[in-house]
């Protein structure tokens, strides 16, 4: 594998597993992230130690100022984009919908939504044919909340998640014929920090047996999946969804 990859949200969790991964197959990697340096640049380090290359931008990707100019540095300090994860993410505590705020609701659409729609814009004029591009590969972070709906939990999340599998069959058909692959990941129950992010540090504990295979999955078995989808072995796979559940 070669070219340029940007992760966002590569900081920790699925989306630093896959920039480690990303960099051990040799693409030149720039893992974003909102606030948390001292775990990007960790990740940086281990890359770099490997004999890898790497750079840690923040930025939030839902503001445009913040994308616009994440995008630039990729231009400049990486090279041309080939290959875009839109994995930066979040949750709210757990509530009920009766229970849901405006602000609530706009932070998690800001984040989720419309920070997926504008890192894809920005790769699109970099990457498609019709913009003067070589052609490259999107994947996009959905999760199995988006079948099963997250009731009691965070109804708002699954249904941003809901919106991720629209927006994947949409573009994804849209920009095929101009060099463009664009699938999705739907991750089920994994072992990072979102959930404590959502008020459960132990939410996988209690819910693992819920899981056919019985136990929540690694950021790393996620990210084989991405990088999958990202390579050439998947030449042929547009609008696609591997669901990486443990049968959930
Ligand atoms: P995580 O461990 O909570 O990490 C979230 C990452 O996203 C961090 O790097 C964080 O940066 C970054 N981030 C959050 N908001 C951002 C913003 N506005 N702009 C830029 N970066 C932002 O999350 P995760 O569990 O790895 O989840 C990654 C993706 O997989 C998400 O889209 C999530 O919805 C999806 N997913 C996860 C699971 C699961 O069980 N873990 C299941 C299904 C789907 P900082 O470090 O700076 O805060």
């Amino acid at each position: 594998m070669q070219g340029v990859l940007l992760v966002t949200g590569g900081s920790r969790g699925i989306g630093a597993a896959t920039a480690r991964l990303g960099a051990a197959g040799g693409y030149r990697v720039c893992l974003n992230y909102r606030g948390n340096r001292q775990a990007a640049e960790a990740v940086v380090a281990d890359i770099r130690a490997a004999g890898g290359e790497a750079i840690a931008v923040a930025a939030d990707v839902a503001d445009e100022t913040d994308v616009v100019r994440l995008f630039e540095t990729v231009d400049r300090e990486l090279g041309t984009l080939t290959a875009l994860v839109n994995n930066a993410g979040i949750l709210e505590p757990q509530c009920r919908v009766a229970d849901m705020t405006t602000e609530r609701l706009s932070r998690i659409l800001a984040a989720n939504v419309t920070g997926s729609f504008l890192c894809a814009r920005e790769a699109i004029r970099r990457m498609s044919t019709a913009h003067g591009g070589k052609g490259g590969a999107i994947v996009n972070l959905s999760s199995v909340a988006a079948r099963l709906g997250a009731p009691g939990e965070y109804v708002d999340y699954a249904a941003t998640k809901g919106a991720i599998d629209t927006f994947t069959t949409g573009l994804a058909k849209e920009v095929a014929g101009e060099g463009i692959r664009v699938n999705a990941v739907r991750p089920g129950i994994i072992h990072t920090d979102i959930h404590a992010s959502g008020g459960e540090p132990g939410r996988v504990e209690r819910l693992q047996d819920t899981v056919p295979m019985r136990r929540g999955g690694q950021a790393d078995e996620v990210a084989r999946a991405i990088l999958w989808l990202l390579s050439e072995e998947a030449s042929y796979t547009a609008g696609g969804f591997i669901d990486v559940t443990g049968g959930r």
